[in-house]
Protein backbone atom coordinates (compact mmCIF):
# COMPACT_ATOMS: atom_id res chain seq x y z
CA UNK A 1 0.00 0.00 0.00
CA UNK A 2 1.49 3.35 -0.97
CA UNK A 3 -1.52 6.02 -0.52
CA UNK A 4 -0.44 6.25 -4.63
CA UNK A 5 -3.21 7.02 -8.09
CA UNK A 6 -3.59 4.29 -9.54
CA UNK A 7 -4.11 4.99 -13.13
CA UNK A 8 -4.28 1.32 -15.53
CA UNK A 9 -0.58 0.20 -14.24
CA UNK A 10 0.94 3.19 -13.50
CA UNK A 11 1.53 4.95 -9.68
CA UNK A 12 0.90 8.66 -9.97
CA UNK A 13 2.48 10.64 -6.56
CA UNK A 14 -0.26 13.17 -5.55
CA UNK A 15 0.49 16.68 -4.22
CA UNK A 16 -2.29 17.06 -1.92
CA UNK A 17 -3.09 14.46 0.85
CA UNK A 18 -5.68 12.78 2.70
CA UNK A 19 -6.01 10.39 6.43
CA UNK A 20 -9.02 8.39 7.02
CA UNK A 21 -10.99 8.11 10.71
CA UNK A 22 -10.92 5.03 12.78
CA UNK A 23 -14.66 5.40 13.44
CA UNK A 24 -14.58 3.32 16.65
CA UNK A 25 -11.45 5.87 18.31
CA UNK A 26 -12.38 8.88 16.50
CA UNK A 27 -8.53 9.18 15.99
CA UNK A 28 -7.12 9.67 12.85
CA UNK A 29 -5.56 6.89 11.19
CA UNK A 30 -1.56 7.48 10.09
CA UNK A 31 -1.46 6.31 6.72
CA UNK A 32 -1.61 9.11 4.03
CA UNK A 33 -3.44 9.06 0.47
CA UNK A 34 -2.88 11.21 -2.25
CA UNK A 35 -6.24 13.16 -3.70
CA UNK A 36 -6.34 12.57 -7.12
CA UNK A 37 -7.29 15.46 -9.20
CA UNK A 38 -9.68 15.94 -12.58
CA UNK A 39 -6.37 16.03 -14.44
CA UNK A 40 -5.69 12.33 -12.91
CA UNK A 41 -9.32 11.41 -13.75
CA UNK A 42 -8.88 12.91 -17.58
CA UNK A 43 -5.57 10.65 -18.00
CA UNK A 44 -7.81 7.53 -16.34
CA UNK A 45 -10.81 8.03 -18.37
CA UNK A 46 -8.30 8.40 -21.22
CA UNK A 47 -6.59 4.96 -20.62
CA UNK A 48 -10.52 3.15 -20.15
CA UNK A 49 -11.10 4.56 -23.81
CA UNK A 50 -8.18 3.25 -25.26
CA UNK A 51 -8.46 0.28 -24.02
CA UNK A 52 -12.29 0.07 -24.46
CA UNK A 53 -12.16 -1.58 -27.98
CA UNK A 54 -10.15 -4.30 -27.31
CA UNK A 55 -11.65 -5.05 -23.79
CA UNK A 56 -15.34 -4.90 -25.28
CA UNK A 57 -14.54 -7.53 -27.96
CA UNK A 58 -12.23 -9.87 -25.58
CA UNK A 59 -13.72 -13.46 -26.09
CA UNK A 60 -16.21 -14.49 -22.70
CA UNK A 61 -14.02 -16.92 -21.51
CA UNK A 62 -11.01 -15.07 -21.28
CA UNK A 63 -13.39 -12.29 -19.40
CA UNK A 64 -14.75 -15.13 -17.01
CA UNK A 65 -11.36 -15.91 -16.45
CA UNK A 66 -10.22 -12.33 -15.66
CA UNK A 67 -12.81 -12.36 -13.33
CA UNK A 68 -11.87 -15.61 -11.20
CA UNK A 69 -8.15 -13.93 -11.44
CA UNK A 70 -9.61 -10.78 -9.65
CA UNK A 71 -11.48 -13.19 -7.27
CA UNK A 72 -8.03 -15.05 -6.21
CA UNK A 73 -6.08 -12.01 -5.84
CA UNK A 74 -8.71 -10.86 -3.13
CA UNK A 75 -8.27 -13.84 -1.52
CA UNK A 76 -4.68 -13.58 -1.99
CA UNK A 77 -4.36 -10.67 -0.02
CA UNK A 78 -5.24 -12.33 3.30
CA UNK A 79 -6.06 -10.90 6.53
CA UNK A 80 -4.26 -7.04 6.20
CA UNK A 81 -7.48 -6.50 3.95
CA UNK A 82 -9.91 -7.36 6.90
CA UNK A 83 -7.82 -5.94 9.35
CA UNK A 84 -7.21 -2.64 7.36
CA UNK A 85 -11.54 -2.93 6.66
CA UNK A 86 -12.19 -3.10 10.47
CA UNK A 87 -9.93 -0.20 11.35
CA UNK A 88 -11.26 1.86 8.66
CA UNK A 89 -15.04 1.30 9.31
CA UNK A 90 -15.63 -0.28 12.48
CA UNK A 91 -17.26 -2.98 10.70
CA UNK A 92 -16.73 -6.57 12.85
CA UNK A 93 -14.74 -9.22 11.96
CA UNK A 94 -17.38 -11.97 11.00
CA UNK A 95 -18.92 -9.17 9.24
CA UNK A 96 -15.88 -8.37 6.06
CA UNK A 97 -15.04 -11.91 5.95
CA UNK A 98 -18.79 -13.10 5.25
CA UNK A 99 -18.34 -9.78 2.73
CA UNK A 100 -15.32 -10.77 1.46
CA UNK A 101 -17.10 -14.09 0.90
CA UNK A 102 -19.77 -12.40 -1.05
CA UNK A 103 -17.65 -10.23 -3.08
CA UNK A 104 -15.60 -12.92 -4.27
CA UNK A 105 -18.92 -15.00 -4.76
CA UNK A 106 -20.05 -12.51 -6.79
CA UNK A 107 -17.30 -12.65 -9.01
CA UNK A 108 -17.35 -16.01 -9.61
CA UNK A 109 -21.36 -15.70 -10.37
CA UNK A 110 -20.91 -13.21 -12.60
CA UNK A 111 -17.49 -15.47 -14.31
CA UNK A 112 -19.94 -17.98 -14.87
CA UNK A 113 -22.73 -15.92 -16.74
CA UNK A 114 -20.47 -14.46 -18.80
CA UNK A 115 -19.30 -17.67 -19.98
CA UNK A 116 -22.83 -19.38 -20.24
CA UNK A 117 -22.86 -16.63 -23.02
CA UNK A 118 -27.23 -15.85 -22.70
CA UNK A 119 -26.26 -11.88 -21.54
CA UNK A 120 -25.31 -11.54 -25.05
CA UNK A 121 -29.11 -11.58 -26.11
CA UNK A 122 -28.17 -13.07 -29.78
CA UNK A 123 -31.36 -13.15 -32.24
CA UNK A 124 -31.24 -13.96 -35.37
CA UNK A 125 -34.15 -13.36 -38.41
CA UNK A 126 -33.07 -15.20 -41.19
CA UNK A 127 -33.58 -13.11 -44.75
CA UNK A 128 -36.64 -14.13 -46.25
CA UNK A 129 -35.93 -13.00 -49.83
CA UNK A 130 -39.21 -14.47 -51.40
CA UNK A 131 -41.86 -13.04 -48.45
CA UNK A 132 -44.34 -11.12 -50.28
CA UNK A 133 -45.02 -8.07 -50.78
CA UNK A 134 -41.58 -7.16 -49.27
CA UNK A 135 -38.13 -9.21 -48.86
CA UNK A 136 -36.78 -9.13 -45.66
CA UNK A 137 -33.25 -8.94 -44.95
CA UNK A 138 -30.93 -11.40 -42.80
CA UNK A 139 -31.11 -9.54 -39.41
CA UNK A 140 -28.89 -10.18 -36.27
CA UNK A 141 -28.17 -8.48 -33.05
CA UNK A 142 -26.39 -8.98 -29.90
CA UNK A 143 -25.42 -6.72 -26.99
CA UNK A 144 -22.42 -5.05 -26.66
CA UNK A 145 -20.43 -2.98 -23.96
CA UNK A 146 -21.50 0.52 -23.83
CA UNK A 147 -18.13 2.26 -23.20
CA UNK A 148 -16.28 2.93 -20.09
CA UNK A 149 -17.94 3.35 -16.57
CA UNK A 150 -17.94 5.47 -13.92
CA UNK A 151 -17.92 3.42 -10.67
CA UNK A 152 -18.46 5.41 -7.08
CA UNK A 153 -17.55 2.88 -4.18
CA UNK A 154 -20.51 2.35 -0.90
CA UNK A 155 -18.96 3.39 2.65
CA UNK A 156 -21.63 0.83 3.57
CA UNK A 157 -20.23 -2.59 1.84
CA UNK A 158 -16.44 -1.60 1.87
CA UNK A 159 -15.95 -4.74 0.00
CA UNK A 160 -19.11 -6.09 -1.54
CA UNK A 161 -19.94 -2.59 -2.55
CA UNK A 162 -16.43 -0.82 -2.83
CA UNK A 163 -13.38 -1.31 -5.68
CA UNK A 164 -14.71 -4.99 -6.51
CA UNK A 165 -18.25 -4.70 -5.20
CA UNK A 166 -21.29 -5.15 -7.70
CA UNK A 167 -21.20 -2.15 -10.28
CA UNK A 168 -17.41 -2.81 -10.43
CA UNK A 169 -18.37 -6.38 -11.72
CA UNK A 170 -21.61 -6.25 -14.01
CA UNK A 171 -19.21 -3.69 -15.50
CA UNK A 172 -16.28 -5.55 -16.35
CA UNK A 173 -18.41 -8.97 -16.90
CA UNK A 174 -20.20 -6.59 -19.62
CA UNK A 175 -16.63 -5.82 -21.39
CA UNK A 176 -16.95 -2.06 -19.83
CA UNK A 177 -13.43 -0.48 -18.64
CA UNK A 178 -13.79 0.94 -15.32
CA UNK A 179 -12.32 4.00 -13.84
CA UNK A 180 -13.09 3.71 -9.97
CA UNK A 181 -13.77 6.94 -7.46
CA UNK A 182 -12.42 5.05 -3.99
CA UNK A 183 -14.87 6.21 -1.04
CA UNK A 184 -12.86 8.39 1.23
CA UNK A 185 -14.07 6.77 4.06
CA UNK A 186 -11.94 3.53 3.47
CA UNK A 187 -8.93 4.19 1.11
CA UNK A 188 -6.41 1.76 2.32
CA UNK A 189 -8.96 -0.97 2.01
CA UNK A 190 -10.06 0.21 -1.20
CA UNK A 191 -6.24 0.56 -2.81
CA UNK A 192 -5.40 -3.18 -1.50
CA UNK A 193 -8.59 -4.56 -3.46
CA UNK A 194 -7.43 -2.05 -6.13
CA UNK A 195 -3.99 -3.61 -6.61
CA UNK A 196 -5.75 -7.22 -6.40
CA UNK A 197 -7.90 -6.03 -10.13
CA UNK A 198 -4.47 -4.27 -11.50
CA UNK A 199 -2.97 -7.88 -11.01
CA UNK A 200 -5.39 -9.48 -12.70
CA UNK A 201 -5.36 -7.04 -15.28
CA UNK A 202 -1.47 -7.79 -16.01
CA UNK A 203 -1.63 -11.45 -15.07
CA UNK A 204 -4.77 -11.95 -18.08
CA UNK A 205 -2.91 -9.74 -20.74
CA UNK A 206 -5.37 -7.32 -20.78
CA UNK A 207 -4.91 -3.27 -21.36
CA UNK A 208 -4.06 -1.62 -18.61
CA UNK A 209 -6.59 1.14 -18.63
CA UNK A 210 -9.30 -1.90 -18.33
CA UNK A 211 -9.13 -0.28 -14.74
CA UNK A 212 -8.27 2.61 -12.95
CA UNK A 213 -8.72 3.59 -9.12
CA UNK A 214 -8.73 7.23 -7.89
CA UNK A 215 -9.03 7.77 -4.56
CA UNK A 216 -10.23 11.61 -3.25
CA UNK A 217 -12.73 13.57 -0.90
CA UNK A 218 -13.57 16.31 -3.21
CA UNK A 219 -17.05 16.09 -5.10
CA UNK A 220 -14.45 17.84 -8.20
CA UNK A 221 -13.08 14.91 -8.59
CA UNK A 222 -16.48 12.40 -9.06
CA UNK A 223 -18.34 15.58 -11.06
CA UNK A 224 -15.09 15.46 -13.68
CA UNK A 225 -15.59 11.59 -14.25
CA UNK A 226 -18.72 11.86 -14.69
CA UNK A 227 -18.34 14.80 -17.39
CA UNK A 228 -15.71 13.02 -18.90
CA UNK A 229 -17.65 13.17 -22.97
CA UNK A 230 -15.60 9.69 -22.76
CA UNK A 231 -17.42 7.78 -19.49
CA UNK A 232 -20.96 6.07 -20.99
CA UNK A 233 -22.24 5.43 -17.95
CA UNK A 234 -22.17 5.76 -14.20
CA UNK A 235 -22.64 3.39 -10.83
CA UNK A 236 -23.41 4.80 -7.67
CA UNK A 237 -24.26 3.57 -3.92
CA UNK A 238 -24.70 6.65 -1.39
CA UNK A 239 -26.60 9.24 -0.59
CA UNK A 240 -29.93 10.76 -2.59
CA UNK A 241 -27.75 14.22 -2.70
CA UNK A 242 -24.92 12.33 -4.26
CA UNK A 243 -26.61 10.63 -6.56
CA UNK A 244 -28.95 13.32 -7.41
CA UNK A 245 -25.92 15.62 -8.20
CA UNK A 246 -24.35 13.20 -10.64
CA UNK A 247 -26.86 12.57 -12.41
CA UNK A 248 -27.72 16.38 -13.17
CA UNK A 249 -23.96 16.41 -14.36
CA UNK A 250 -24.82 13.57 -16.61
CA UNK A 251 -28.32 14.61 -17.99
CA UNK A 252 -26.22 18.22 -18.51
CA UNK A 253 -23.32 16.59 -21.10
CA UNK A 254 -23.34 17.13 -24.28
CA UNK A 255 -24.11 13.48 -24.71
CA UNK A 256 -26.32 12.83 -21.90
CA UNK A 257 -25.41 9.14 -19.98
CA UNK A 258 -27.22 7.25 -17.19
CA UNK A 259 -26.43 7.25 -14.10
CA UNK A 260 -27.47 4.19 -11.53
CA UNK A 261 -27.68 5.94 -8.46
CA UNK A 262 -29.04 2.93 -5.44
CA UNK A 263 -30.22 6.09 -2.84
CA UNK A 264 -32.30 5.82 -0.10
CA UNK A 265 -35.08 4.14 0.92
CA UNK A 266 -37.63 2.85 3.87
CA UNK A 267 -38.58 -0.26 3.03
CA UNK A 268 -42.07 -0.33 4.96
CA UNK A 269 -42.81 -3.63 6.55
CA UNK A 270 -46.68 -4.52 6.73
CA UNK A 271 -47.59 -6.61 10.01
CA UNK A 272 -50.77 -7.88 8.68
CA UNK A 273 -53.51 -8.36 11.52
CA UNK A 274 -53.89 -12.52 11.64
CA UNK A 275 -49.62 -12.86 11.40
CA UNK A 276 -49.74 -10.16 14.05
CA UNK A 277 -52.39 -11.53 16.62
CA UNK A 278 -50.65 -14.63 16.45
CA UNK A 279 -46.91 -13.53 16.54
CA UNK A 280 -46.79 -10.14 17.80
CA UNK A 281 -44.00 -11.14 20.48
CA UNK A 282 -41.49 -13.01 18.06
CA UNK A 283 -41.94 -10.26 15.61
CA UNK A 284 -41.14 -7.65 17.73
CA UNK A 285 -38.05 -9.24 18.35
CA UNK A 286 -37.14 -10.55 15.36
CA UNK A 287 -38.13 -6.67 13.89
CA UNK A 288 -34.91 -5.53 15.98
CA UNK A 289 -32.85 -7.86 15.15
CA UNK A 290 -32.69 -6.45 11.96
CA UNK A 291 -33.15 -2.88 12.79
CA UNK A 292 -30.55 -2.48 14.84
CA UNK A 293 -27.96 -5.18 12.65
CA UNK A 294 -24.70 -3.68 10.95
CA UNK A 295 -26.05 -0.32 12.89
CA UNK A 296 -28.83 -0.02 10.58
CA UNK A 297 -26.28 1.00 7.81
CA UNK A 298 -27.94 -0.68 5.27
CA UNK A 299 -29.86 0.37 2.05
CA UNK A 300 -32.59 -2.46 3.21
CA UNK A 301 -33.00 -1.45 6.73
CA UNK A 302 -36.50 -1.56 7.65
CA UNK A 303 -37.45 1.93 8.58
CA UNK A 304 -40.99 2.12 8.50
CA UNK A 305 -43.90 -0.49 9.58
CA UNK A 306 -47.32 -0.43 8.71
CA UNK A 307 -50.22 -1.90 11.34
CA UNK A 308 -54.10 -2.10 11.27
CA UNK A 309 -54.57 -0.46 15.10
CA UNK A 310 -55.68 -2.80 18.09
CA UNK A 311 -53.92 -4.39 20.78
CA UNK A 312 -51.78 -6.70 19.16
CA UNK A 313 -49.89 -3.36 17.75
CA UNK A 314 -49.15 -2.86 21.66
CA UNK A 315 -47.82 -6.30 21.99
CA UNK A 316 -45.54 -5.92 19.43
CA UNK A 317 -44.67 -2.27 20.49
CA UNK A 318 -43.93 -4.19 24.19
CA UNK A 319 -41.44 -7.12 22.42
CA UNK A 320 -39.39 -4.26 20.41
CA UNK A 321 -39.04 -1.97 22.74
CA UNK A 322 -37.65 -4.74 25.52
CA UNK A 323 -35.25 -6.19 22.88
CA UNK A 324 -34.31 -2.37 22.16
CA UNK A 325 -33.54 -2.02 25.72
CA UNK A 326 -30.91 -4.75 24.93
CA UNK A 327 -29.87 -3.42 22.25
CA UNK A 328 -25.74 -2.61 22.42
CA UNK A 329 -25.08 0.91 19.96
CA UNK A 330 -22.80 0.14 17.68
CA UNK A 331 -20.07 2.23 16.22
CA UNK A 332 -21.13 3.52 12.43
CA UNK A 333 -18.70 3.80 9.46
CA UNK A 334 -17.91 7.56 9.80
CA UNK A 335 -18.13 10.09 12.18
CA UNK A 336 -20.36 12.34 9.48
CA UNK A 337 -22.36 9.20 8.90
CA UNK A 338 -23.02 8.72 12.74
CA UNK A 339 -23.74 13.01 12.86
CA UNK A 340 -26.21 12.73 9.80
CA UNK A 341 -27.91 9.84 12.43
CA UNK A 342 -28.48 11.70 15.30
CA UNK A 343 -29.17 14.94 13.36
CA UNK A 344 -32.08 12.97 11.79
CA UNK A 345 -33.28 10.89 14.64
CA UNK A 346 -33.72 14.19 16.44
CA UNK A 347 -35.30 15.90 13.83
CA UNK A 348 -38.02 13.60 13.46
CA UNK A 349 -38.74 12.98 17.07
CA UNK A 350 -39.26 17.02 16.77
CA UNK A 351 -41.73 16.21 14.27
CA UNK A 352 -45.58 16.88 14.89
CA UNK A 353 -47.60 13.98 15.92
CA UNK A 354 -44.64 11.77 16.24
CA UNK A 355 -43.73 10.40 19.74
CA UNK A 356 -41.01 7.87 20.93
CA UNK A 357 -41.06 4.17 21.98
CA UNK A 358 -38.17 3.44 22.43
CA UNK A 359 -34.16 4.02 22.22
CA UNK A 360 -31.37 1.27 22.29
CA UNK A 361 -28.71 1.50 24.67
CA UNK A 362 -26.40 4.36 24.72
CA UNK A 363 -22.95 4.27 23.35
CA UNK A 364 -19.57 4.35 25.30
CA UNK A 365 -16.84 5.94 22.83
CA UNK A 366 -17.46 8.09 19.83
CA UNK A 367 -19.76 7.65 16.39
CA UNK A 368 -21.77 5.18 18.59
CA UNK A 369 -25.54 4.92 16.64
CA UNK A 370 -28.39 4.46 19.65
CA UNK A 371 -31.35 2.78 18.14
CA UNK A 372 -34.63 4.52 18.12
CA UNK A 373 -37.94 3.15 17.59
CA UNK A 374 -41.23 6.05 16.82
CA UNK A 375 -44.73 5.98 15.96
CA UNK A 376 -47.39 7.94 14.62
CA UNK A 377 -50.83 8.31 13.35
CA UNK A 378 -51.20 7.22 9.46
CA UNK A 379 -53.19 10.95 9.18
CA UNK A 380 -49.80 12.79 10.53
CA UNK A 381 -47.91 10.64 8.23
CA UNK A 382 -49.17 11.11 5.26
CA UNK A 383 -49.86 14.72 6.15
CA UNK A 384 -46.22 14.91 6.42
CA UNK A 385 -43.98 14.28 3.67
CA UNK A 386 -40.89 14.10 5.85
CA UNK A 387 -41.60 11.41 8.12
CA UNK A 388 -41.03 9.44 4.65
CA UNK A 389 -37.41 9.84 4.49
CA UNK A 390 -34.93 7.55 5.09
CA UNK A 391 -32.61 8.19 8.34
CA UNK A 392 -29.54 5.75 7.45
CA UNK A 393 -28.98 4.06 10.84
CA UNK A 394 -31.23 1.82 13.41
CA UNK A 395 -33.99 3.92 13.08
CA UNK A 396 -37.87 3.17 12.43
CA UNK A 397 -40.97 4.86 12.55
CA UNK A 398 -44.67 2.98 13.17
CA UNK A 399 -47.58 3.82 11.30
CA UNK A 400 -50.96 3.39 13.29
CA UNK A 401 -53.91 2.72 10.80
CA UNK A 402 -56.84 2.67 11.33
CA UNK A 403 -57.98 -0.02 8.48
CA UNK A 404 -56.86 -1.57 5.79
CA UNK A 405 -58.30 1.33 3.68
CA UNK A 406 -55.95 3.60 5.56
CA UNK A 407 -52.77 1.57 5.52
CA UNK A 408 -53.34 1.28 1.31
CA UNK A 409 -53.59 5.05 1.59
CA UNK A 410 -50.28 5.22 3.23
CA UNK A 411 -48.55 2.77 0.79
CA UNK A 412 -50.16 4.37 -2.37
CA UNK A 413 -47.94 7.80 -0.94
CA UNK A 414 -44.87 6.30 -0.25
CA UNK A 415 -41.97 6.64 -3.03
CA UNK A 416 -40.21 4.38 -4.92
CA UNK A 417 -38.54 1.95 -2.34
CA UNK A 418 -35.95 -1.12 -2.77
CA UNK A 419 -38.04 -3.76 -0.53
CA UNK A 420 -41.30 -4.25 0.76
CA UNK A 421 -42.16 -6.99 3.77
CA UNK A 422 -45.62 -8.80 4.37
CA UNK A 423 -45.79 -10.48 7.53
CA UNK A 424 -48.89 -12.50 6.80
CA UNK A 425 -50.40 -15.83 7.33
CA UNK A 426 -52.89 -16.92 5.03
CA UNK A 427 -55.50 -15.64 6.58
CA UNK A 428 -53.98 -12.89 5.60
CA UNK A 429 -53.58 -13.64 2.15
CA UNK A 430 -56.93 -11.58 0.77
CA UNK A 431 -55.86 -8.36 2.31
CA UNK A 432 -52.05 -9.25 0.67
CA UNK A 433 -53.38 -9.81 -2.79
CA UNK A 434 -55.53 -6.64 -2.80
CA UNK A 435 -52.14 -4.39 -2.00
CA UNK A 436 -50.10 -6.53 -4.45
CA UNK A 437 -50.37 -4.48 -7.41
CA UNK A 438 -49.87 -1.31 -5.51
CA UNK A 439 -46.43 -3.05 -4.01
CA UNK A 440 -45.58 -3.70 -7.13
CA UNK A 441 -45.73 -0.58 -8.51
CA UNK A 442 -44.08 0.92 -6.08
CA UNK A 443 -41.04 -1.63 -5.08
CA UNK A 444 -38.07 -3.78 -6.40
CA UNK A 445 -38.57 -6.64 -4.24
CA UNK A 446 -41.57 -8.27 -2.34
CA UNK A 447 -40.96 -10.77 0.42
CA UNK A 448 -43.44 -12.58 2.89
CA UNK A 449 -42.02 -13.64 6.37
CA UNK A 450 -38.86 -12.63 6.58
CA UNK A 451 -36.91 -9.53 6.79
CA UNK A 452 -35.56 -7.11 4.24
CA UNK A 453 -32.04 -7.04 5.21
CA UNK A 454 -29.78 -9.73 3.82
CA UNK A 455 -29.60 -9.59 -0.38
CA UNK A 456 -28.74 -12.76 -1.51
CA UNK A 457 -26.56 -12.47 -5.09
CA UNK A 458 -28.46 -14.52 -7.34
CA UNK A 459 -29.90 -14.51 -10.99
CA UNK A 460 -33.55 -13.17 -10.14
CA UNK A 461 -32.35 -11.01 -7.38
CA UNK A 462 -33.63 -7.37 -8.01
CA UNK A 463 -31.65 -4.59 -5.51
CA UNK A 464 -33.55 -1.26 -7.49
CA UNK A 465 -37.04 0.01 -7.20
CA UNK A 466 -38.67 3.57 -8.71
CA UNK A 467 -37.18 6.71 -7.88
CA UNK A 468 -35.90 7.52 -5.42
CA UNK A 469 -35.05 3.70 -4.37
CA UNK A 470 -33.00 4.38 -7.38
CA UNK A 471 -32.77 6.59 -10.63
CA UNK A 472 -33.45 4.20 -12.83
CA UNK A 473 -36.48 1.50 -11.69
CA UNK A 474 -35.57 -0.75 -14.87
CA UNK A 475 -32.35 -2.51 -13.00
CA UNK A 476 -30.63 -4.24 -10.53
CA UNK A 477 -27.48 -3.73 -9.01
CA UNK A 478 -26.95 -6.74 -7.22
CA UNK A 479 -27.05 -9.95 -8.95
CA UNK A 480 -26.38 -11.08 -12.21
CA UNK A 481 -29.26 -8.91 -13.67
CA UNK A 482 -27.35 -5.49 -12.98
CA UNK A 483 -25.09 -6.39 -16.37
CA UNK A 484 -27.85 -5.23 -18.63
CA UNK A 485 -27.26 -1.25 -16.98
CA UNK A 486 -23.60 -1.47 -19.07
CA UNK A 487 -25.37 -3.37 -22.68
CA UNK A 488 -26.69 -2.10 -25.76
CA UNK A 489 -28.08 -4.25 -28.52
CA UNK A 490 -26.59 -3.80 -31.77
CA UNK A 491 -28.57 -5.03 -35.16
CA UNK A 492 -26.12 -6.22 -38.45
CA UNK A 493 -28.78 -6.44 -41.49
CA UNK A 494 -27.10 -8.41 -44.58
CA UNK A 495 -23.35 -8.42 -43.15
CA UNK A 496 -20.84 -10.90 -44.36
CA UNK A 497 -20.04 -13.99 -41.96
CA UNK A 498 -16.72 -12.65 -42.04
CA UNK A 499 -17.68 -9.17 -40.61
CA UNK A 500 -20.27 -10.45 -38.09
CA UNK A 501 -19.11 -10.58 -34.18
CA UNK A 502 -18.52 -14.57 -33.71
CA UNK A 503 -21.79 -14.59 -31.37
CA UNK A 504 -24.22 -14.17 -34.45
CA UNK A 505 -22.23 -15.82 -37.40
CA UNK A 506 -23.98 -18.80 -39.27
CA UNK A 507 -21.92 -21.68 -38.09
CA UNK A 508 -22.33 -20.12 -34.21
CA UNK A 509 -18.95 -20.57 -33.08
CA UNK A 510 -19.02 -20.05 -30.00
CA UNK A 511 -21.83 -22.20 -29.49
CA UNK A 512 -24.19 -20.07 -27.51
CA UNK A 513 -28.04 -20.23 -27.22
CA UNK A 514 -29.56 -18.05 -30.03
CA UNK A 515 -32.91 -16.76 -30.41
CA UNK A 516 -33.93 -17.59 -34.29
CA UNK A 517 -36.84 -15.69 -35.28
CA UNK A 518 -38.15 -15.49 -31.94
CA UNK A 519 -37.34 -18.98 -30.68
CA UNK A 520 -34.70 -19.82 -28.05
CA UNK A 521 -32.31 -22.49 -29.91
P1 LIG B 1 -22.24 9.93 -0.21
O1 LIG B 1 -22.01 11.16 0.56
O2 LIG B 1 -23.36 9.93 -1.16
O3 LIG B 1 -20.87 9.60 -1.00
C1 LIG B 1 -20.73 8.47 -1.85
C2 LIG B 1 -19.68 8.76 -2.90
O4 LIG B 1 -20.17 9.73 -3.81
C3 LIG B 1 -18.40 9.32 -2.34
O5 LIG B 1 -17.31 8.81 -3.09
C4 LIG B 1 -18.53 10.80 -2.58
O6 LIG B 1 -17.26 11.34 -2.80
C5 LIG B 1 -19.34 10.86 -3.86
N1 LIG B 1 -20.19 12.06 -3.93
C6 LIG B 1 -21.20 12.36 -3.06
N2 LIG B 1 -21.79 13.51 -3.43
C7 LIG B 1 -21.16 13.92 -4.55
C8 LIG B 1 -21.31 15.06 -5.40
N3 LIG B 1 -22.24 15.99 -5.16
N4 LIG B 1 -20.48 15.20 -6.44
C9 LIG B 1 -19.52 14.28 -6.68
N5 LIG B 1 -19.32 13.19 -5.91
C10 LIG B 1 -20.13 13.01 -4.86
O7 LIG B 1 -22.43 8.67 0.74
P2 LIG B 1 -21.65 8.23 2.06
O8 LIG B 1 -20.45 9.07 2.27
O9 LIG B 1 -21.42 6.80 1.90
O10 LIG B 1 -22.69 8.43 3.23
C11 LIG B 1 -23.42 9.62 3.41
C12 LIG B 1 -24.91 9.33 3.47
O11 LIG B 1 -25.29 8.56 2.32
C13 LIG B 1 -25.38 8.46 4.63
O12 LIG B 1 -25.59 9.18 5.80
C14 LIG B 1 -26.65 7.85 4.08
O13 LIG B 1 -27.71 8.74 4.24
C15 LIG B 1 -26.38 7.69 2.62
N6 LIG B 1 -26.01 6.30 2.25
C16 LIG B 1 -26.96 5.53 1.68
C17 LIG B 1 -26.67 4.24 1.31
C18 LIG B 1 -27.68 3.38 0.65
O14 LIG B 1 -27.44 2.20 0.55
N7 LIG B 1 -28.77 3.89 0.15
C19 LIG B 1 -25.39 3.72 1.49
C20 LIG B 1 -24.42 4.54 2.07
C21 LIG B 1 -24.76 5.83 2.42
P3 LIG B 1 -16.67 12.65 -2.05
O15 LIG B 1 -17.41 12.81 -0.78
O16 LIG B 1 -15.24 12.31 -1.93
O17 LIG B 1 -16.92 13.72 -3.04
Amino acid sequence: MTGRILIGGKEVEGSHFFQATDPATGTVIDSLFAEATPVHADAACALADEAFDIYALTPPERIAVFLEEIAGAIIAIGDVLIEKAMQETGLPRARLEGERGRTVGQLRLFAGLVRQGEWLDARIDPAMPERLPMPRGDLRSRRFAVGPVVVFGASNFPLAFSVAGGDTVAALAAGCPVVFKGHPAHPATGELVARAIRSAVAKCGLPEGVFSYLPGTSHELGAALVADSRVKAVGFTGSRSGGLALMRIAAARAEPIPVYAEMSAVNPVLLLPAMLASEAELLGKAFVGSLTMGAGQFCTNPGLLLAIDGPDVDRFIAAATDALAQSDAITMLTPSIHEAYCTGVEALASQSGVRLLARGRVGEGPNRGQAALFETSAADFMANPALGHEIFGSCSLLVRCADAEELRQVLAGLEGQLTATLHMTTEDEPLAGALMPLLVRKVGRILANGWPTGVEVCHAMVHGGPFPATTDGRSTSVGTMAIERFLRPVCFQDIADGLLPAAIRRDNPLGLPRRIDGIRQ
